[in-house]
């Protein structure tokens, strides 16, 4: 049992307890992430689209499978070992959307794919290579090995970057007996953060063109592109539009962080997502004339995407700065007339980043109002 676990486990139930906890602790405000995966679930349905949301957010077997219960066909996972966690917990339709390409992955990966049913585990290729070694390995698989040819999406992390060597790879997957071709995968993550909507509504627009120009050829050419794969947060609603895709692989919707709400909130209508996950710190010292500190620094909050947000305990408009690994500083606003907290307060962040935050955490501490209700591990924290 995790530290978190432990010392916080006692709480479950306990009125008031949320205000109780150890810190710093993850928060998930339950209602608002019920309340997220129903709306997108919802909205995948309306659209006529697949869901196969990405668990790289939250890493939680608990959370996949309330997104499966609400109509999600899989979900997505980057990593060997969120994949193997998954398949582990009895979750269908898991999609390994970066390339498995050394010795020990690939190995990995097979014994995946032989302990889940067909079907159940695919991975993306982008290179005739790591085909050849893929399909050398899927010998000793029962079944074939189910395969997406990624696209580079002008993005070009992975996938092929262009729409002949989409075409030249699909084929070569097809031609092997030892493989089975899917479909396409086509994840813009450069397009997901573009904050003026109709700057990434265009850029998401010309993109779409492009996967269906793909898919289109592989088709005429007998290839099978039954599935289409992609879209984060950023474009869910862009391209669920004009059948491009398939499926879609949002991920941080279920949580929204800070830098996520700021992109969705500068649409027309408002964000359809709420914020629900928090990390909760506690006072530790008052003495300093400007500021108060918390005992949550970059060991708790991932510093790739701004500061933390002020949620609860504190003036809203207070500025969190970093202030080393395990403290933050927390400055009021100059205007403000509100007392400083005070020492032993707690004081709610919004993360700036919610998938690198939660990868810093061992459990989630489920809070329904004041109330922890369960106490779930991050079970694919840090696994590779
Ligand atoms: N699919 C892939 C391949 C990703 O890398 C990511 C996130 O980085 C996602 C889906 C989820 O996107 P988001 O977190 O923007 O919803
Ligand atoms: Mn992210």
């Amino acid at each position: 049992m995790f530290q978190d676990q432990q010392v916080n486990a006692p709480l479950i139930g306990v009125p008031g307890g949320r205000h109780l906890l150890d810190t710093p602790a993850l928060l998930i405000d339950l209602p608002a992430m019920t309340r997220n995966i129903e709306r997108m679930a919802a909205f995948a349905k309306a659209r006529g689209v697949s869901l196969r949301p990405h668990v790289k957010t939250h890493k939680s077997v608990e959370i996949a499978r309330r997104q499966v219960a609400a109509g999600a066909i899989g979900v997505s996972c980057v990593t060997m070992g969120e994949a193997e966690v998954m398949v582990q917990g009895g979750i269908p339709g898991v999609l390994i959307t970066s390339p498995a390409v050394t010795p020990s992955k690939i190995s990995r990966l097979i014994r995946l794919a032989q302990r889940a049913r067909p079907g159940d585990v695919m991975v993306v290729v982008d290179n005739p290579q790591n085909l050849a070694d893929l399909a050398r390995a899927a010998g000793e698989l029962t079944h074939p090995l189910d395969v997406l040819v990624d696209y580079g999406a002008g993005y070009n992390r992975t996938g092929c970057a262009t729409q002949a060597k989409v075409l030249e790879l699909a084929a070569l997957v097809a031609a092997e007996p030892r493989l089975r071709l899917r479909g396409l995968q086509s994840y813009a993550g450069n397009l997901q953060h573009i904050v003026a909507r109709e700057e990434r509504s265009a850029a998401a627009a010309a993109l779409r063109e492009t996967v269906a120009g793909i898919v289109a050829a592989a088709r005429r050419q007998g290839l099978n592109f039954d599935i289409v794969t992609g879209a984060g947060t950023g474009t869910h609603d862009l391209d669920s539009q004009e059948n491009a895709f398939t499926e879609l692989q949002a991920g941080s919707y279920v949580f929204m962080d800070a830098e996520y709400s700021r992109v969705l909130a500068n649409g027309d209508q408002p964000s359809p997502f709420e914020t629900s996950l928090f990390v909760q710190t506690a006072v530790v010292s008052t003495n300093a004339a400007d500021w108060v500190t918390v005992d949550g620094g970059t060991k708790c909050f991932s510093t790739d995407s701004g500061v933390p947000v002020v949620a609860k305990g504190a003036d809203a408009a207070s500025h969190y700065a970093f202030f080393g690994d395990e403290h933050g500083k927390l400055m009021p606003s100059p205007a403000s007339q509100a007392p400083k907290p005070a020492l032993g307060a707690r004081v709610e962040f919004v993360t700036p980043h919610c998938d690198p935050t939660v990868n810093l955490h061992d459990a989630y501490h489920v809070v329904e109002g004041g109330t922890l209700v369960a106490i779930w591990p991050v079970d694919a924290r840090g696994r590779r």
